[in-house]
Parts: C-alpha cells; structure tokens; sequence
C-alpha cells in the first residue's frame, strides 16, 4: 500500500499544495501533511519539494 509522508525537513514553503492541493495541506503547525495516497501526486510534489522533505513509498 502506498504511503506518502512529510519528514522533518519541511519548512512550510506551500511547494507541494501549490502542485498538489488534493494530496497535501499546511497544518496548524504550519508544515505540510499528507491527505490521501495519490502516489502520482506525491511524486510530482517531492519533485518540486526544495528540501526534500517528501517520502513515497509504494
Ligand atoms: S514543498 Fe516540501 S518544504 Fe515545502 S511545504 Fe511541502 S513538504 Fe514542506
């Protein structure tokens, strides 16, 4: 089963749910998390992610 995570490198840029708003959202605690396990998605955002902070395991 697919998994999308956010590890603890992100910074809260808003790079993922601007490419990807379906698959990520910026929490209360500002960073991002993932929603659902849209594996296309993620791979698109962890591409555009400037710290590599997404982690798609399929
Ligand atoms: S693109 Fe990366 S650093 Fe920016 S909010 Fe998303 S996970 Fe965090």
């Amino acid at each position: 089963m697919a998994k999308i995570t956010v590890n603890e490198n992100c910074i809260g840029c808003g790079a993922c749910t601007g490419v990807a708003p379906e698959t990520f959202e910026i929490g209360d605690d500002g960073l991002a998390k993932a929603i659902n396990e849209d594996v296309e998605a993620g791979k698109e955002a962890a591409e555009t992610c400037p710290v590599e902070a997404i982690e798609v395991e399929e």
